[in-house]
């Protein structure tokens, strides 16, 4: 199959060009960075465009749960859903915590749906590259809605906030202090908290989370892209499928008042000038990463620490080595 026709078969929602065409994006190699360039050039002319929904929230708050009834119910709908994932642990190690393949076993097989997991790459910013394309890619083949997951640890949440449309945050029920286990950041980017495990023994819990939630939420500077009543904090038991439907219907009508209102193309264009700033600075960043670079660098280090030399006349010399120029 050449470029051309990956990329009819991709436009035709084919979920097995799909995965290949991912594939090809995630490669390193120059031949399919090349090939990669091409089937991007290709899926220009699609004009699909997806709800992106990024989810975060730690291991054990019900993820994949979730994830698998709310997909479900999407699907069941008859709509297309793909779940991508930004996994700062795959990034470090290869290893995944969202990669595991028993996870989502329903919705895996569902044909609606497409479910890849997380590019393992050296950084963050490399996954987080790859996730934007496969987004992209998502979107060309027609998915309704795509899931983008990560767990709630470091820049991981700021990744998948700056590249979806709605970012909800899920959370279990706790006791006491909770509230101090949330970041008062991460609390600012969402749109949406949803209180998970809303049932059994734990569902009067879960309400009195949500309503600490609620009451820290009215308590944040009111931000212009919401309409009244958002970020909004709700309870849901994924595992009893219970206010899954209400839930999507929260995340519609704030899509709904933001599309009407500007502030959904706004914000895909300021997402698009986001990466476009990051990516220079990572270029930047990876220069000082080669070997040459390093050496550099330790040596000039040597002579700032026996005061052979300036700081600033340093740094100045060896940024001239790596061609940047700051005088
Ligand atoms: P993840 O690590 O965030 O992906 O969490 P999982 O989806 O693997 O769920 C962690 C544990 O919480 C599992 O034992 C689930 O069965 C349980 N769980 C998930 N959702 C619910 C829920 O709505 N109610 C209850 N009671 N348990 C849940």
């Amino acid at each position: 199959m050449n470029i051309e026709q990956l990329s009819s078969a991709v436009m035709a929602g084919e979920r097995r060009a799909l995965a290949r065409a991912i594939t090809l994006i995630e490669s390193s190699r120059a031949d399919h960075r090349a090939q990669a360039a091409e089937l991007a050039e290709h899926l220009k002319q699609a004009d699909g465009q997806a709800l992106r929904i990024g989810l975060s929230g730690t291991p054990g708050v019900g993820k994949s749960t979730f994830i698998e009834s709310f997909g479900m119910m999407l699907t069941g709908q008859g709509l297309r859903v793909a779940v991508l994932a930004v996994d700062p642990s795959s990034a470090r190690s290869g290893g995944s915590i969202l990669g595991d393949k028993t996870r989502m076993d329903r919705l895996s097989r569902d044909p609606k749906a497409f479910i890849r997991p997380s590019p393992s790459r050296s950084h963050l910013g490399g996954v987080a590259r790859r996730t934007r394309e496969a987004v992209n890619l998502c979107e060309a083949a027609g998915f309704d809605v795509v899931l983008i997951e990560t767990v709630g640890v470091g820049q991981s949440e700021t990744v998948v906030a700056e590249m979806s449309d709605v970012f909800v945050l899920l959370l279990a029920p706790a006791g006491g202090d909770e509230l101090q286990g949330v970041k008062r950041g991460i609390m600012e980017m969402a749109d949406i908290i949803l209180i998970n495990k809303a049932d059994g023994d734990l569902k009067a819990a879960a309400q009195r989370t949500c309503a600490d939630y609620a009451g820290a939420l009215r308590l944040l500077r009111k931000r212009p892209q919401d309409p009244d009543g958002f970020p909004k904090a709700m309870t849901v038991s994924a595992l009893e499928e219970d206010g899954l439907k209400t839930a999507w219907a929260e995340m519609q009508a704030l899509t709904e008042w933001r599309r009407e209102n500007g502030f959904f193309d706004r914000r895909r264009t300021e997402q698009a000038q986001y990466w476009f700033e990051q990516e220079v600075r990572q270029a930047l960043l990876a220069r000082l990463e080669t070997p040459q670079a390093r050496a550099a660098f330790r040596e000039a280090s040597a002579d700032v620490a026996a005061s052979r030399v300036t700081p600033t006349a340093a740094a100045a010399t060896l940024l001239e080595k790596l061609g940047i120029d700051t005088r």
